[in-house]
């Protein structure tokens, strides 16, 4: 996940952006897959195949995010995280030659733990649940209603007019006064925060 610095004009403060794969439910990158490396699961995970990757680069081209990224050398991994072998569900060991992006973590969610992004934020900043059950958790172990945060944060999606489907929202601040070092946490609503579904 990349995480951008914005700022919306000279005289405003800045603020951070993550930008994970938005796990669309239309997904582009897998229409022009030519031999299925890249796929949807019935959760609405997108996943890729590193052992069907031919390295093509079409899913790049075709995602209109620009979440992917392209192994063009060697990835240098943690020998920890390729002693259980590999699945298309965590992705190691990488492969040169091929793509990789966020998975949504489905390893974790198997397990019923939020994924990395979302358990290791700080300012729990980052909800993630199923939408189904209309429910979503962050780190602060605090979980609200799905449908009632986007209605009432007026939640928005990138590039929504591509009509991709994307299943990762984001909430417009409402207050961007973030606690100093020492200082009580801030409730859900002050946050710049995103919210990811499957
Ligand atoms: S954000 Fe890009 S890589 Fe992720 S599912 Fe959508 S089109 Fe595919
Ligand atoms: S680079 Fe790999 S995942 Fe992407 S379109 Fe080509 S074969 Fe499919």
């Amino acid at each position: 996940m990349r995480v951008f610095r914005m700022q919306d004009g000279a005289d405003t403060a800045p603020y951070w952006l993550p930008r994970p794969c938005f796990h669309c439910d239309d997904p582009p990158c897998a229409r022009v897959c030519p031999v299925g490396a890249t796929f949807k699961r019935d959760d609405g995970i997108v996943l890729i195949d590193n052992e069907r990757c031919i390295g093509c680069r079409f899913c790049m081209a075709a995602c209109p995010y620009s979440v992917r990224t392209f192994n063009w050398s060697t990835p240098n991994d943690p020998a920890a995280a390729t002693v259980r072998g590999y699945s298309p569900e965590w992705g190691y060991p990488r492969r040169v030659g091929t793509t990789e992006k966020c998975d949504f973590c489905p390893d974790m969610a198997r397990e019923g733990k939020l994924p990395h992004c979302s358990s290791a934020c700080p300012m729990g900043a980052i909800w993630f649940g199923d939408e189904n059950e209309d429910a979503v958790t962050n780190s602060h172990g605090e979980t609200l209603r799905l449908s009632k945060l986007l209605r009432d944060r007026a939640a928005y999606r990138q590039l929504e007019e591509l009509g991709t489907k994307p299943r990762v929202y984001y909430l417009p601040p409402d207050n961007r006064h973030y606690p100093g070092p020492g200082e009580a946490a801030t409730t859900p609503g002050n946050q710049t925060s995103a919210v990811v579904q499957r």
